[in-house]
Parts: C-alpha cells; structure tokens; sequence
C-alpha cells in the first residue's frame, strides 16, 4: 500500500452494503457504500434451481395455444398445397405431351 500513488484511489468500504431485491443483504468490500440489486445468489434461478422468474403471465401458454391454432391452419393449407401441386402436375404432363407432339 506505500508505494501506491496518492490522491488517485477511491475510498474503499470493506463493509459495503449489498441489498438484493428478494430482501438477502450481505456484505463486501467495494469503492461504493451502498449497492441494490435485482438479483444475489439468494434469488437467482441458477442458484435455486427453480425458474421463478420466467412466465410469471403465462406468455408460454399463450404461445403454445397460437402454435396450436396454426398448426391446425398449416395442415388445411398443406393439403390445398398438395392438391394445387398434382393440378400443377397434370397440366405439366399435358405440357410435356403437347410438346412431344410438336416434336414428333
Ligand atoms: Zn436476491
């Protein structure tokens, strides 16, 4: 600590007050004398191992519910495409044919 430059260095709190969101405080040492934080590993979902913070409103469901709807939606258009696609067939066969007698 002698040979450090004066007048440069922040004031070091070694008590530094860290308060978390989910109400867990803990000390540590830091320039700052009071910290406020979302998350500590009190509360995180990597610590805890539950994933509470994720779909509190239930946007998976409602995902999974549009997903649902289309589905059924893409399945009725897959067949129009289908049906669409052998119409097409048939009339490239006629193509096909009428060339091949223009050929001949
Ligand atoms: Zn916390």
């Amino acid at each position: 600590m002698a040979d450090m430059k004066t007048d440069i260095h922040p004031v070091y709190h070694a008590k530094t007050k860290v308060v978390c969101g989910c109400g867990n405080e803990f000390e540590i040492g830091s320039t700052v004398e009071d910290i406020r934080v979302e998350l500590c590993s009190n509360c995180h979902p990597f610590y805890t191992g539950k994933q509470n913070l994720i779909d509190t409103s239930g946007r998976v469901e409602r995902f999974e519910k549009i997903m649902k709807a289309t589905g059924d939606k893409t399945e009725r258009s897959g067949k129009k495409a289908k049906t669409a696609k052998r119409t097409k067939q048939k009339a490239d066969k006629k193509g096909a044919k009428a060339v091949k007698l223009h050929e001949a």
